[in-house]
């Protein structure tokens, strides 16, 4: 069994095939019989659960601490406005607006406030949705349409791991506060890219950024073609290790427009995912 170990997959672009990357390695690591939770975190847009097809048993609603301001108590002095980092709150003479959708709920405004005029309230952003398929223990989030607030759902969900699980967590695509409160606090990252230029732009961005976070890391090439040796070079010089190569394969591809895990359509695509684990272990424990 594999105690309390977080690896996320994330990109520097969508459509890599992070997914397909985490979904086939919570599989076999559950088939090895690990204690295995897939998480996805990519909540604007969960798509793990079309290949793992969970039973979900449980969900909860996930709320932002916005303030509420008592006008009877209110002074106008502006001492709220001025802490606001993110100009969700505003003094206009003496009157105060709250623009909700621009709080990022850190509770600043209420503690500076004098004549304690600020209180909080909850505002819905998403849910977290829980369950299983197979073996595999899952956990999603669900951002409400509209919402842009998505790092606090992140966090629900990567809270929401069992104790001394392996937790894959499928990041968000980019580079931005979404892939960061994802993969923060992992054990070790897996940038998954494909061998263009475009893709390996984005990886060195990807790079940058967990390099700045302080997270191990090493690459996964999907859709690796005979010849093209862009990611090799890459990586050569940014001295980044590759430790799978997934070739590009059409049946995958039409495994992935139905649904299927890769493996299950192409068996012999277990033993990279398979080696990839054992790879992933064994960096991730260095
Ligand atoms: S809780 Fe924080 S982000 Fe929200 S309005 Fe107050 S200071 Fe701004
Ligand atoms: S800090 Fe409090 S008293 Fe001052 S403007 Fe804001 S709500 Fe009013």
């Amino acid at each position: 069994m594999t105690a309390g170990l977080t690896v996320a997959v994330a990109s520097g672009k969508g459509g890599t095939g992070k997914t397909t990357v985490s979904a086939n390695l919570a599989c076999v690591a559950a088939e090895a019989g690990k204690k295995v939770c897939y998480v996805d975190c990519d909540v604007e847009e969960p798509n793990g659960h079309l290949f793992l097809k969970p039973g979900l048993e449980r969900r909860r609603k996930v709320y932002v601490p916005v303030p509420s301001v008592d006008v009877e108590k209110c002074t106008a002095c502006g001492a709220c406005r001025d802490i606001c980092q993110y100009s969700a709150i505003a003094a206009i003479g003496s009157e105060v607006i709250t623009f909700e959708k621009m709080c990022h709920g850190c509770g600043g405004c209420r503690l500076v406030c004098p004549s304690g005029a600020i209180t909080e309230r909850g505002r819905e952003v998403g849910a977290v949705e829980e369950g299983r398929a197979g073996r595999v223990a899952f956990v999603q989030g669900r951002l409400n349409v509209g919402e842009a607030m998505s790092p606090p759902l992140i966090k629900a969900v990567r809270s929401s791991v069992p104790e001394n699980s392996l937790a894959v967590v499928d990041a968000p695509p980019g580079t931005s506060c979404p892939v960061i409160t994802a993969v923060r606090g992992a054990d070790f990252v897996i940038l998954v890219t494909e061998p263009t230029p475009f893709g390996i732009n984005d990886l060195g961005l990807a790079i940058d950024m967990v390099k700045e976070l302080g997270i191990p890391h090493a690459v996964v090439v999907n859709r690796s073609v005979p010849g093209n040796s862009l990611a090799e070079d890459f990586c050569g010089q940014r001295g980044v290790r590759i430790l799978a190569e997934i070739p590009d394969d059409r049946r995958v591809a039409e495994a992935y427009s139905r649904g299927e895990l890769a493996y299950s359509a192409v068996p012999a695509f277990r033993e990279y995912f398979e080696d990839l684990l054992t790879s992933v272990e064994k960096e991730a424990r260095r």
